[in-house]
């Protein structure tokens, strides 16, 4: 009965969506492919077990994400929380699961289709926290805080719950979809998880990351970011005795001061920041060195490039002034590129997005879908031009990439029922639907 109760709740609320477009933010309506897919997945009793499971896993996947939590996952030393997931996708009927040379966790669950299409369900096993840090869970007033608690540990026990909902309920895709632990996701990881994935299997049509929480908002563009490092180097000497000699951190000065004034549009949203500075020896030294770190973001390449442009004149026109200032040549600027993420966006009428869209509208019984910008493991997918989306694990949460990231399991379990859908509808379910996915020509 209970069955029949939510089945017949799912195929209502799939009217009503069909009955009235969704809102402004709205990709265009669902093509012929997936409104069939929907229509034919919802009515189906595996299915609908299936998203009760998740439901009925929610306390399970909130220990389990907790858990994760407490494994820490430095950039670059994420295998220690590779490991433990690895044992999971093992232990949830994954043999064949496997690291791969650069660390990511794989596992493969073959569709009937002969391995076509291939979708790849993801979420990031490192965090942005340093070696030693406390990553002991804790819980205050019904919040639970420790960093990376959402970030990505949410998405990491949403993947999880899904596999468990997928295996449990014995549902059979047409294509093959990849499950995976990505590595250096974060900042100066720089996505090297999933460029080597990419690298070695050319045969992925479509990339889904779970990362963030709500599951309202999907992120359809990357946002792109250039990432430098700049040093200067002058001759350094006493403050007093070798007084007129150029300084580094002066030379520094000079072009933060530039770079605070530069102006950025906020649609495409183009951002910039020095973000760390530091130098000198002494308080009584003219400074010989002194280093800054600059982060520059858009969602548009030629916004980032044009941003890029000025911003690097500008440090070297630092360079020119501080000379000039003491008739000097002694100082200059080491300019490096430390971080380089592509910009990307995936179209409004893309199967991927109609499927997310669609999925959350029935899921949370609003239209209301924001698509945003962000900077995720997706932005390589779409940089190639591979469509991919990123949507929330589920719950609410904040203080991000901070030591007091906090997490609250609201309807936390809307994460991975939103995957679940989203993959149903994209890898096709044996039997019952077609892959919405393309097959990618030529791959
Ligand atoms: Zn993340």
């Amino acid at each position: 009965m209970k069955t029949l109760t939510r089945s017949t709740f799912l195929v209502a609320l799939l009217l009503a969506g069909l009955a009235k477009p969704a809102g402004a933010q709205a990709p265009a309506a669902a093509g012929p492919g997936v409104e069939a897919a929907f229509l034919a997945i919802l009515v189906n009793p595996k299915v609908t077990k299936a998203l009760e499971d998740i439901k009925a896993d929610d306390d399970r996947a909130f220990a389990e994400q907790k858990r994760i939590t407490e494994i820490p996952a430095p950039p670059y030393k994420e295998q220690l929380r590779a490991e433990y997931f690895l044992k999971r996708f093992q232990e949830l009927g994954f043999k064949d699961a496997s690291i791969d040379p650069e660390g990511n966790v794989i596992a493969l669950r073959k569709g009937s289709g002969g391995g076509r299409p291939k979708l790849v369900v993801s979420a990031h096993l490192d965090t942005v926290f340093p070696e030693g840090t406390d990553v002991t869970v804790k819980e205050k007033d019904g919040v639970i805080l420790a960093p990376g608690i959402g970030d990505d540990s949410r998405g990491l026990a949403a993947l999880l719950s899904l596999i468990k909902s997928l295996n449990g309920n014995s549902l059979a895709t047409v294509g093959d979809v990849m499950f995976v632990g990505t590595v250096g996701e974060e900042e100066l990881g720089n996505l090297r998880g999933v460029k080597a994935l990419f690298r070695d299997h050319a045969d992925i049509d479509g990339f889904v990351s779970i990362d963030g929480l709500g599951i309202t908002r999907v992120v359809n563009q990357a946002t792109g970011s250039h990432r430098y490092e700049m040093i200067f180097k002058g001759p350094g000497g006493h403050s007093f005795q070798e007084f007129g000699l150029p300084s580094a951190i002066h030379a520094m000065g000079r072009a933060i001061a530039k770079i605070s004034d530069l102006q950025t549009p906020s649609d495409p949203k183009t951002t910039f920041t020095v973000g760390t500075v530091s130098g000198g020896t002494s308080v009584n030294a003219i400074a010989a060195e002194a280093r800054m770190t600059v982060d520059m973001r858009s969602d548009s390449t030629e916004e980032l490039l044009k941003l890029e442009a000025r911003l690097l004149d500008h440090v070297k026109q630092a360079v020119v002034e501080e000379n000039a200032r003491w008739k000097s040549d002694k100082l200059s600027v080491e300019i490096k590129l430390i971080g380089e993420r592509p910009a990307g966006i995936v179209a409004m009428d893309s199967p991927i997005l109609q499927a997310t869209q669609r999925a959350v509208t029935v899921l949370t019984r609003t239209p209301r879908v924001t698509f945003a910008g962000s900077s995720t493991d997706s932005n390589l997918a779409m940089s190639l031009g591979i469509p991919a989306v990123t949507i929330g694990g589920g719950g609410e949460g904040g203080n991000w990439h901070s030591r007091n990231e906090w997490y609250r399991p609201v309807d936390a379990y809307f994460g991975p029922q939103n995957a679940l859908l989203t993959v149903l509808v994209l890898a096709g379910l044996d039997g019952v639907s077609k892959p919405a996915l393309a097959v990618r020509q030529g791959k």
